[in-house]
C-alpha cells in the first residue's frame, strides 16, 4: 500500500483507482454507458423489409430492437462484466419503447444505468421495390421445346422449379420475377439479375435435360462500363427421364442426363450408350414414363410373368426383363407395339 497516496481530485485517502481516483471521484467523472432517447431506423413501405448493416432484410421486430439496441449504445472503456438487459414493448406500427438495463464493473466498482428509448420507423423504398417498379430487368429467360410447343403440363413443371429456387435464394433482394407470360411456343421471364437466370437453367437442365444459349445485348452505359442484358433460350428436349424411344430401329429408356445428349439405356439387353441432342433428333417417343405402369405379378416361370392387363384387366404374359432376379413382386410395364412390355431396372419399389 503506497503511504503517501490520496486522491488526485478531492485529496481523500485510499482506497483509489489506478487513476488515483476515490470512489466517488470515479462516480462522478464516469459516464458508464450512453444510449440516445430516441432511434430512428427506415422500412421499406412496399415490402417490409428493414436496412440493417447495409444490407435489406426480413427481421423480427424484437430481434431489431436488439439490434438498434447494440448499433447506438456506447460504454466506457475498460468496462467489465457488461450486461445490457431490453425488454421491448411495442407503441403502435412506427413505434417502440426499449427498456434497457445496463450493468456492469469499472476498478471493481458496480456500475448500472437504465433507459428508456423510443425506436421510430420511418418509410423507405429498398432498392428491390424501386427496381421491381422500374420494371428493371437484367436477364429473359426463353422456355421453349425443340421442335415443338411445349404442353401446359410441362410449362408448369419446368415453372415450378423456379418457385422452389426462388424460396431456397429467399435472401437475395435481386432475385425476383419483373415479368412473365407465354409466348408462341412456350414462356418468357424476365428476371432481375443474370445469376438467377444462369442458375434456374442450370437447375432445368440437370432435372429435364436439354440445352441452353446465351446472349448478351449491349443496352447501355453505367459509370463508365458497359450493362448488358442477358438472354437465356432454355431448350426441352421432347422426351424426359423414364421415357422410352425409338432409336436406331432398337428401344431405348432415357436414364440420365449428361452435357452433350441423354445417356440411353437399352430394352432387351445391358447396353448403356450416351447420345448426342443431334443423334436424338432422329429418336422419336415409343412410351412416356407417365404412360408406364406398375403391375403385381400373379404367376412367374423363369421366363415370363402373368400380371393384369391395366386397361381391359384380363390376365397378359409378359417376357421378364433381363435383369429380373426372381425377388421383384411386381413389373413396371409400357405398351409398345400393341403389346406390354416389361421393363429392366424396375427395383419392385415405386
Ligand atoms: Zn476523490
Ligand atoms: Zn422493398
Amino acid at each position: 500500500m503506497e503511504s503517501a497516496a490520496f486522491c488526485i481530485s478531492c485529496g481523500s485517502p485510499p482506497p483509489l483507482t489506478s487513476e488515483r481516483l476515490c470512489e466517488g471521484c470515479l462516480r462522478a467523472r464516469t459516464t458508464f454507458s450512453e444510449v440516445p432517447d430516441r432511434i430512428q431506423q427506415h422500412r421499406c413501405a412496399k415490402c417490409g423489409m428493414h436496412e440493417v448493416e447495409k444490407r435489406w432484410v426480413r427481421i423480427d421486430d424484437e430481434e431489431l430492437g436488439e439490434l438498434r439496441l447494440r448499433e447506438n449504445i456506447a460504454v466506457t472503456e475498460g468496462a467489465t462484466s457488461v450486461a445490457i438487459d431490453m425488454a421491448y414493448q411495442p407503441i403502435d406500427d412506427r413505434t417502440a419503447r426499449l427498456h434497457v438495463t445496463v450493468e456492469g464493473k469499472l476498478e471493481g466498482y458496480e456500475f448500472g444505468n437504465q433507459y428508456e428509448v423510443l425506436l421510430q420507423t420511418s418509410n423507405a423504398v429498398c432498392p428491390t421495390c424501386t427496381r421491381k417498379a422500374g420494371a428493371y430487368f437484367e436477364a429473359t429467360m426463353q422456355l421453349r421445346s425443340a421442335g415443338r410447343r411445349l404442353s401446359e403440363e410441362e410449362l408448369k413443371d419446368l415453372r415450378a422449379t423456379l418457385d422452389e429456387l426462388l424460396a431456397e435464394l429467399e435472401s437475395d433482394p435481386m432475385f425476383f420475377v419483373t415479368k412473365e407470360g407465354p409466348v408462341t411456343g412456350g414462356w418468357d421471364l424476365q428476371f432481375g439479375s443474370k445469376s438467377l437466370a444462369r442458375t434456374w437453367a442450370r437447375r432445368l437442365i440437370r432435372k429435364f435435360g436439354g440445352t441452353t444459349k446465351e446472349t448478351s445485348t449491349l443496352v447501355g452505359m453505367r459509370e463508365g462500363s458497359e450493362v448488358t442484358r442477358l438472354t437465356l433460350s432454355y431448350r426441352k428436349p421432347a422426351y424426359s427421364l423414364g421415357d422410352i424411344v425409338r432409336w436406331k430401329r432398337e428401344n431405348w429408356l432415357i436414364s440420365a442426363w449428361q452435357k452433350d445428349g441423354p445417356m440411353l439405356r437399352r430394352l432387351d439387353r445391358n447396353e448403356r450408350t450416351g447420345v448426342t441432342w443431334r443423334d436424338m433428333e432422329k429418336a422419336s417417343v415409343v412410351c412416356r414414363f407417365d404412360d408406364q405402369k406398375v403391375v403385381d405379378i400373379l404367376n412367374r416361370d423363369s421366363s415370363g410373368a402373368e400380371v393384369m392387363d391395366p386397361t381391359d384387366f384380363r390376365v397378359v404374359t409378359v417376357a421378364l426383363p433381363y435383369d429380373d432376379d426372381g425377388s421383384n413382386q411386381n413389373l413396371r410395364i409400357a405398351f409398345i407395339d400393341d403389346s406390354w412390355l416389361a421393363m429392366p431396372g424396375h427395383t419392385g419399389v415405386d
